[in-house]
């Protein structure tokens, strides 16, 4: 006999789209810190405890949201980045699913409280499981403060799947490593189980962020290119010296339009135009930007954003490549302008 049919309840639909949304603690703080990014912060204070399992709070003295706002941001498809799918063309923010913050609600809880400029005061709400438990007006400063706690309480398969303390860290140190560099114009602070990790000058010099996050070697072997007029694409960061490789790809960071992405077919570039000089089973390292016209790339392959569509992907490949061999065969270290060695 056929199983009677009915629509799930918002809740459970949230539940589902996190299994997409939110993979662990890390996704949670890029999913954040994105939105803090979004909100035009020129600060963001990222805090977490025991791998984020327990623990995350993000602050930021961005926009804030209005009271008004406050219940429907926890909504699946509510956001204020875009009206219809054609905004998609011309997006100049990270986010625009408008599933985050209900994928998150529905398997934590949460506490925000936020303040928009120009007001007295701020709203404070406090959810469970996606349920409203509490909300109230309160004093605040300009800004956001959300703090995530027992990720996955109400969903223990899903709480069975995350790794370790250990394991849980090093997958958001690397997340919010590589936000924090891709904007130079934002000063983060990051801080695990009360030790400081590091503090970025927020200044707009991404050298000053890598030789607060990477240890002085690795920076001191990088060459810097230059944000170029190339048409159609444009192409800035640092590249590491030849002969000068890593054991694995962990290195290889990439941004298009400045969106942290993962992208095969640029890591093979990359590793194309290092061919013959690293030795077999090194990987080259890489911050690069690329800046590509929004409407030549598909950002909305997967609801966790990471991945983009170049729709002419070999000619940004060859692009890129043929960038890396000239600044490769010239062989000069260019030092970033703005920093004393
Ligand atoms: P999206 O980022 O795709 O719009 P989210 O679920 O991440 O979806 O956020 C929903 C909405 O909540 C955003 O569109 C934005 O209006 C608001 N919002 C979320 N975080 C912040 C923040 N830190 N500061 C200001 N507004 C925020
Ligand atoms: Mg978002």
């Amino acid at each position: 006999m056929a199983r009677k049919v009915k629509m799930l309840d918002e809740i459970t639909i949230n539940q589902i789209a996190a299994g997409e949304v939110i993979q662990g603690p890390y996704s949670v703080i890029k999913e954040l810190v994105e939105n803090a990014i979004d909100a035009h912060a020129t600060k963001i204070f990222v805090e977490i405890k025991n791998g984020g399992k327990s623990y995350i709070r993000i602050t930021d003295n961005g926009m804030g949201i209005d009271p008004e706002d406050i219940e429907m941001v926890f909504e699946r498809h509510s956001t204020s980045k875009i009206n219809e799918i054609e905004d998609l063309d011309s997006l100049n923010t990270l986010g625009f699913r408008g599933e985050a913050l209900a994928s998150i609600a529905s398997v934590s809880q949460i506490e925000v409280t936020s303040k928009t400029k120009g007001k007295d005061t701020g709203i404070s709400l406090e959810l469970s499981g996606g349920e409203i438990l509490s909300k109230k007006e309160v004093s605040a400063t300009q800004g956001t403060t959300i703090i995530i706690r027992n990720l996955f309480f109400n969903t223990p398969a899903r709480r069975k799947f995350m790794k370790s303390v250990k394991a849980e860290t090093t997958k958001i140190n690397e997340v919010i490593t590589r936000l924090a560099i891709s904007k130079s114009d934002i000063s983060f602070r990051y801080v695990n189980n009360n030790n400081l990790m590091f503090t970025t000058p927020g200044d707009n010099n991404l050298s000053k962020v890598l030789l607060s996050i990477f240890p002085k070697d690795l920076y001191q072997n990088m060459i810097y290119l230059p944000p170029t007029e190339e048409i159609p694409y444009k192409i800035s960061g640092f590249i590491s010296q030849p002969m000068y490789g890593r054991g694995n790809r962990n290195l290889e960071i990439f941004f298009v339009n400045n969106r942290l992405v993962k992208s095969q077919s640029l890591s093979k570039a990359l590793e194309k135009a290092y061919e013959n000089k690293l030795m077999i089973h090194r990987f080259p390292i890489c911050v690069l930007n690329i800046e590509v016209p929004p409407g030549e790339i598909d950002v909305n392959i997967h609801p966790s954003k990471t991945e983009v569509k170049f729709y002419e992907e070999k000619k940004v490949e060859n692009f890129l490549m043929d960038r890396i061999t000239e600044v490769l065969t010239k062989g000069t270290k260019i030092v970033h302008p703005n920093i004393q060695q």
